[in-house]
């Protein structure tokens, strides 16, 4: 079975509400406009709960965060040293009398008057009258100061300005605000500042479920005897793995037999429990016609043929309510389509708002690659930094069944639909793998 089909191939659309697809030949359509459609018919996930802090964390926030406080809540300090008026200060140096200590969580509640200051410590209250912080590696204490000898007098330096070291009620985050929007990803960064906010609880999206299985007669699962002609079934282990990075909650149905009575069991019960139903193989030419017209059946899908490499054969549609994502069968196939076309999908259907960037990187491509206009290829990468340049090269044999060249790989060398062969030498773009969330 091959899986770059025949430029023949009768190909349906049965999807006809995104006009978008309807310009573009099903049989060789642009990654960027097979997104753009899959993107028309991406409704969130509505359900939420309120769960514990520490529980959001990898979840999509279902409501904004609105500061209860000001973050920080007092004036404080930034460095240890002590807290003056700024017109107290001369040019050169300048003798100020300590008349208290304020140390973080226990303030020195007098008010600074003229010629005075204040001991200070990190995230001590500034007092009252103060306006600048001198950090206390640009001041010396002196022992006796005036005529009873009692007072510890203090000598700062030169080169102050007003308002030194000094953090201000509210500058991380004021009152009433929103501290985060609902959509945003909660990573670490999220839980410290939900806390630093005394909240709680938040609320969060449901998971996703996403259900997948794998299809082929020639697939055997792990602890049975490979028979002849038979290979170990690893697109379940790399779908288990992408979509758990997301966050989403998965049900594996393991392998399916090429049968139409089993397949379509297997996609009426996958559609009937899960949000998005995932599968691999069985979508290349040969094998999609029986597929279709099942799935037509079930359903409205499209079957496309991709203007890439690899990852030829797509399907997509929605099989009741549930979107379906037929990917091809070949292992770095299975992997090329997941991070193109299912994983901003399945960000958005989580409720994730807006979308994270994918960023694009340039990098000197260090040898030539051979390559034919007209079609997106994701050559798999290794990209170094040397001599403070960015460069790519490719991790050896590119088959879209070599599995390794996945696991070497750092990111996807991306190049573009209208480039032909490469020079080494040449700028190319760079996708970094695992960079998106
Ligand atoms: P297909 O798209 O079903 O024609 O499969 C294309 C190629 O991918 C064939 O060589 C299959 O044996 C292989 N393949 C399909 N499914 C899997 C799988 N789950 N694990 C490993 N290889 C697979
Ligand atoms: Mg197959």
């Amino acid at each position: 079975m091959t899986n770059e089909p025949s430029a023949t191939a009768s190909t349906d659309i049965t999807i006809t509400q995104a006009s978008c697809a309807d310009d573009y030949d099903p049989n060789s359509m642009p990654v960027a406009k097979a997104r753009q459609f899959i993107h028309t018919f991406l409704n969130p996930v509505t359900g939420a709960a309120r769960v514990p802090v520490r529980s959001a964390l990898g979840r999509v926030l279902a409501a904004d965060i609105v500061s209860p406080v000001d973050v920080p809540a007092h004036r404080n300090s930034a460095m240890d040293g002590w807290a003056m008026r700024f017109e107290d200060l001369q040019p050169i140096s300048t003798a100020l009398t300590e008349i208290g200590t304020s140390f973080a969580g226990q303030p020195f509640v007098e008010p600074v008057g003229k010629g005075e200051c204040v001991r200070i410590f990190t995230g001590g209250v500034v007092p009252e009258g103060a306006d600048t912080v001198v950090m206390q590696e640009r001041a010396v204490a002196n022992s006796a100061g005036n005529a009873s000898g009692n007072d510890k007098l203090i000598t700062f330096g030169d080169g102050n300005r007003l308002g030194q070291n000094v953090r201000h009620a509210g500058e991380d985050l004021k009152m009433g605000a929103i501290a985060l929007g609902r959509g945003r990803i909660v990573r670490a960064a999220e839980l410290g500042l939900i806390a630093s906010l005394g909240i709680g609880e938040v609320s969060v999206y449901r998971p996703l479920r996403v259900a997948f299985f794998s299809t082929g007669d020639e697939l055997v699962q792990i602890g049975l005897p490979l028979g002849a002609g038979q290979i170990y079934d690893s697109n379940r282990y790399t779908l288990h793995g992408m979509l758990s990075k997301l966050g989403c909650e998965i049900i594996d149905m393991g392998v399916v037999r090429d049968d139409p009575a089993t397949l379509e069991t297997a996609f009426i019960e996958a559609s009937g429990i899960a949000d998005v139903v995932i599968t691999s193989g069985g979508v290349s030419v040969g094998e999609a016609d029986y597929v279709r017209g099942l799935l037509q059946k079930l359903g409205e899908v499209v079957f496309w043929k991709i203007a890439m490499k690899p990852g030829r054969p797509l399907a997509y549609g929605k099989i009741g309510n549930a979107h379906f994502f037929g990917l091809p069968g070949n292992p770095v196939s299975v992997m090329v389509t997941f991070y193109q076309f299912v994983r901003d999908a399945l960000l958005t259907l989580q409720g994730v708002s807006p979308l994270p960037a994918q960023p694009l990187l340039k990098a000197i491509c260090t040898s030539p690659i051979k390559k034919m206009p007209g079609r997106t290829e994701f050559q798999r990468g290794v990209l170094f930094l040397e001599d403070g340049v960015y460069k790519v090269r490719v991790t050896g044999e590119q088959g879209s069944g070599i599995l390794k060249s996945m696991s070497d790989a750092n990111c996807f060398i991306m190049l573009h639909d209208h480039v032909g062969n490469i020079d080494a030498g040449a700028t190319v773009d760079v996708q970094i793998l695992e960079g998106v969330v």
